[in-house]
């Protein structure tokens, strides 16, 4: 344990209110009526798959006891487009939205985040890419989410598709949410690939915070490692049988306490290496990190294994050794969880060739906002290296 990390200056923030009680959105009205007694016309945004199982109505229903009156955006795509953006902040101004709630996983909350910051305000979408750009104020925001992965309930970003295979992001404080959400009663449905490769997402927002070279801070240590407690006991259990409600309401904890810690110590190279994967190959973003993570992982060793090997005291209980026995044991139980979810472990599987390798390695090196982030320096070299390794 490195003392001297207590001395390092940090600032830390996160979303103000947090409720985590499976079946609470039941009582979504009463909330509102609470934390926004100025509410009256609620904007849900969604997305089409998530409506139709119906697990929205008794949200609604709750709302609309409650005295609000609700319009409903349920135009969210995976990887949101600016367009999708647009239209709905166009629903959300029609609508004289005045509370925005995103219902859904993390591009229905991404979008959810722009309303809530656009439907008000002058400023164009385009000038808001970036850290710190978003001007003026936003619209009251709940996020609930729907998956147990991205985190983006408490997380300052939303992440926009520019073009074809590119994407960009805003990050401002101003996109952290008024209160979020946990109620495990909306994932039960969720497919177990679904749920291990989300699930593997969060602990990927887990490692990287805990080994990010900048911005590593006390906080941000104690939620990943509560957050990879949570993750690796319930994981294979939330997997197995996806009515268990306790194992799902412990994943969407864990996935939370995960994005408070990547809100405030960013992710690295398994990121920046993943995002090719989905621009190019439309690769759900769960499963892209999962694919490059042991290979990422073995990578860093060399620079991380002190931590590594903390961790793994965690996903790993029984591993001992030196640090490198122990990395290595961390790497092969997250392989061992990708296996055991039957999710795919090789990226052709996924319909990645060898000839694709220099054009991820060169889209790679363009997430420099990630990969300075990394314990230890990735070249292209490094990264085509790392994903022939995952081919
Ligand atoms: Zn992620």
């Amino acid at each position: 344990m490195n003392t001297n990390a207590s001395f390092s200056p940090f600032s830390f923030s996160t979303v103000p209110n947090l409720i985590s009680e499976p079946g609470i959105a039941q009582r979504l009205g009463n909330l509102v009526t609470q934390h926004f007694p100025h509410a009256r016309r609620a904007l849900l945004v969604t997305d089409n798959g998530f409506l139709k199982t119906g697990l929205v109505d008794a949200p609604i229903a709750s709302l609309k006891n409650a005295g609000l009156a609700v319009g409903i955006y349920s135009d969210v795509v995976a990887d949101p487009p600016e367009a999708v953006v647009l239209s709905a902040v166009h629903e959300a101004r029609q609508n004289e939205t005045d509370l925005v709630i995103g219902l859904g996983g993390g591009s229905s909350m991404d979008v959810a985040k722009l309303i809530a910051v656009l439907a008000g305000s002058d400023q164009e979408l385009k000038t808001m890419y970036g850290i710190g750009n978003v001007k003026g104020s936003r619209l009251p925001l709940i996020q609930i989410p729907t998956t147990a992965g991205t985190g983006s309930e408490v997380t300052p970003i939303s992440i926009v598709t520019t073009g074809a295979t590119t994407k960009m992001g805003v990050v401002s404080p101003k996109l952290y949410a008024d209160l979020a959400i946990l109620d495990a009663e909306l994932t039960l449905g969720l497919p177990a690939k679904v749920t291990a490769a989300t699930g593997i997402d969060a602990m990927v927002h887990a490692i990287e915070a805990y080994t990010t070279k900048h911005k590593k801070n006390p906080l941000s240590d104690m939620l990943a490692q509560k957050a990879l407690e949570l993750l690796s006991r319930n994981i294979l259990v939330a997997c197995e049988d996806g009515r268990n409600l306790a194992a799902r309401q412990a994943m969407l904890l864990g996935a939370m306490l995960a994005g408070q810690s990547f809100a405030n110590a960013p992710c690295a190279a398994v990121h920046a290496l993943a995002y090719p994967i989905g621009g190019i190959f439309h690769v759900p973003h769960g499963l892209s990190n999962s694919l490059v993570l042991p290979h990422v992982l073995r990578f860093n060793a060399p620079a991380a294994a002190d931590l590594y090997a903390e961790l793994a005291d965690i996903v790993s209980p029984g591993a001992s050794g030196s640090a490198e026995a122990k990395t290595e044991a961390l790497i092969r139980q997250m392989d061992e969880i990708a296996r055991r979810t039957g999710i795919e472990t090789q990226l052709r599987q996924v319909g990645v060739a060898e000839a694709d390798l220099d054009r991820m390695a060169d889209d790679a090196m363009l997430q420099t906002r990630l990969l300075t982030n990394n314990p230890r320096e990735v070249t292209r070299t490094d990264a085509r290296a790392i994903y022939a390794a995952a081919l």
